[in-house]
């Protein structure tokens, strides 16, 4: 497979590369499965995060032996000097290695002073010193706070959400990083599984040929086409119309299904919830009316308006109002299609 230079890393990484998040809802031998799958078809970059909760470990069994041919990120989300240590030194552990190609600070509400020999910052710096990792990093779902990391010239990558629909100033900020060569990888190509079609999410990120995607897959059927597109890749013309289709449709505010808004004291899957609306129109609903998803819908009733949520949002949105408006929408929703299949069972 082609491979695309990761900014001053210098790392040579495939131009399709696998977001380890998803292979946390599979099993281990299914996920094994992908993993090699992936790597035997050419995938050499591998991205994952102590907070994924297996991921790690699942890499760390599947691809140890190749371990020499490929590059892995993982990522701290710690809050002070000691955690992000700690959570590097447990990464190796779990990924059966003894050095991280790419430590990258996970998300960051602010982001750490770079001189201050006791910030989450520093913490890389001495597990670089001691040979842990070798590159170090960043992600942000915020654009400013990612603006500023890339002018600080701190960081070697920034991971950052990167769509077929998203505004400008977000194809601003990953042209301005590639201008300080800085590796842009893209997190999210598929909007958080919004977009109806993967070759919209493609043929974009091919406009860009310095941007990395990650591509978040957990089905052998969602591999085959991303590595089927590299093969035989589509072309943007026959996409744009599609792309132009979906800007339209997704315009505005909508839940990248990050779930950084978590935890809720109501315990409702806000991620979910705050998408309804728009997984009822882009994709087959009958999954979505059974009793188990009507239950974590009705959930949502429990909401005490603490707006934690909103609060935790990178996105800036308004996550209670989402959350009312999508249930409300969804009752309504449930209902025409329950009396719809009344009206079948009597015919
Ligand atoms: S405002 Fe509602 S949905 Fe948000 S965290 Fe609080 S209880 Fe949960
Ligand atoms: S409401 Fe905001 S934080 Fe929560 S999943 Fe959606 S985009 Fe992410």
């Amino acid at each position: 497979m082609e491979k695309i230079r990761l900014g001053k890393t210098g790392l040579m990484v495939s131009a399709s590369s696998f977001g380890a998040l998803p292979i946390q809802r599979i099993s281990v031998k299914d996920a094994g499965y992908l993993l090699r799958k992936a790597y035997d078809s050419g995938i050499n970059y591998f991205d994952t995060a102590n907070a994924y909760s297996d991921s790690e470990e699942k890499i760390g069994a599947a691809l140890s032996d190749v371990r020499e041919h490929i590059i892995i990120s993982t990522k701290s989300g710690g809050k002070d000097y000691d955690t992000v240590l700690s959570h590097i030194q447990l990464s190796l552990k779990r990924l059966k290695t003894d050095y991280i190609d790419l430590i990258q600070l996970h998300n960051p509400s602010e982001l750490p002073d770079v001189n201050d020999p006791h910030s989450t910052y520093a913490a890389c710096v001495e597990a670089k010193r001691r040979g842990y990792v070798r590159f170090i990093g960043i992600t942000n779902h915020g654009r400013e706070r990612a603006r500023a990391a890339v002018l600080s010239d701190a960081y070697d990558t920034l991971q950052f959400p990167l769509t077929c629909i998203a505004p400008q100033e977000d194809i601003d900020l990953a042209l301005l990083a590639h201008e300080r060569d800085m590796g842009f990888i893209a997190m999210k190509g598929m909007a958080g599984g919004l977009l109806k079609h993967a070759e919209t999410a493609f043929v974009f990120m091919k406009k860009y040929p310095f941007v990395v995607p990650i591509w978040g897959v957990q089905r052998e059927s969602e591999l085959d086409q991303f590595l089927e597109m590299e093969k035989n890749p589509p072309k943007y013309e026959d996409w744009a119309a599609e792309i132009e289709k979906e800007k339209r449709e997704l315009a505005g505010s909508f839940c990248h299904g990050c779930g950084y808004c978590q935890p809720c004291a109501a315990g409702i899957e806000i991620q979910t919830v705050a998408r309804m609306s728009l997984f009822l129109r882009r994709s087959p609903v009958g999954p979505w009316m059974s009793e188990k998803s009507y239950a974590m819908m009705m959930q949502a009733e429990k909401c005490i308006h603490c707006n934690a949520c909103k609060s935790r949002c990178p996105y800036g949105l308004d996550t209670p109002r989402l959350i009312e408006q999508n249930l409300a929408d969804y009752k309504s929703f449930r209902d025409g299609w329950l009396a719809a299949q009344l009206r079948k069972n009597e015919q």
